[in-house]
């Protein structure tokens, strides 16, 4: 199966997407943690998005296209994946498009989580990531089960650079210039699945997998 999960920051697609790729044996292809690792490790990719990360800002698509074209030809790849942050907008659409008719494939589905925008700025100043293996928490909505330390690694929880308010607010105005148009891009392709991402976590998946085929 191939997917795109599109959403607001904060919609809940790293969360949905760390259950959907076990139930659907898919790999989990996330451009912010792509670009985060290359950061981290001071790689001339990462050199060059810092910036435009720290202020919400887009990264240009002359560091993004060649990425992603060379991650969803690897091997793992094959079985299908879940794209989780790309593409972001109508251009990288078009993109995508190219890049898999070139490969033969297409996508299956777009699944739109959906959430009110004046709840994204609790969620996302709340969230907390694993240090180590990447484990999403919130502090109130879903908190994990070790206080400060990650439930399933033991490593310390700690708050993404650009989840303070002040680049919360041009993320979320990123979002709806640049991003949302994709909703009526993918309707028009007629493969979007609108998903109501404002109730519980549960839920959420429960509403993914019967849009997708599923029972649940
Ligand atoms: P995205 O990848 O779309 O930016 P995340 O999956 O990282 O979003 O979720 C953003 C924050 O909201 C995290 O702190 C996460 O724990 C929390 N969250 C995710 N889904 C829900 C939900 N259905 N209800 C409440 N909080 C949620
Ligand atoms: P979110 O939790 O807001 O959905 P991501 O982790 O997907 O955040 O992205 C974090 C940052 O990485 C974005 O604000 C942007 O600077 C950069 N980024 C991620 N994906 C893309 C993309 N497809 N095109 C351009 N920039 C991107
Ligand atoms: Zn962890």
């Amino acid at each position: 199966m191939r997917l795109v999960l599109l959403g607001p920051p904060g919609a809940g697609k790293g969360t949905q997407a760390a259950t959907m790729v076990e139930k659907y044996n898919i790999v989990h292809i996330s451009t912010g943690d792509l670009l985060r690792a290359a950061v981290k490790a001071g790689t001339k990719l990462g050199l060059e998005a810092k910036g435009y990360m720290e202020s919400g800002q887009l990264v240009p698509d002359s560091l993004i296209l060649g990425l992603m074209e060379e991650r969803i030809q690897q091997e793992d790849c094959q079985e299908g994946f879940l794209l989780d942050g790309f593409p972001r907008t109508p251009a990288q659409a078009d993109a995508l498009d190219e890049m898999l008719t070139k490969l033969g494939q297409k996508l299956d589905a777009v699944v739109n989580i959906e959430v009110p925008l004046d709840k994204l700025m609790v969620r996302l100043t709340g969230r907390r990531v694993c240090k180590t293996c990447g484990a999403t928490y919130h502090v109130s909505f879903n908190p994990s089960p070790k206080g400060d330390l990650c439930g399933n690694c033991g490593a310390e929880l700690i708050q993404r650079a650009d989840d303070t308010e002040e680049t919360v607010k041009n993320r979320l105005d990123v979002y709806e210039q640049q991003t949302a148009p994709l909703i009526d891009y993918y309707t028009k392709a007629g493969i979007i699945k609108n998903i109501n991402g404002d109730q519980d976590i549960k839920k959420v998946l429960e509403d993914i997998s019967i849009a997708l085929g599923g029972k649940e």
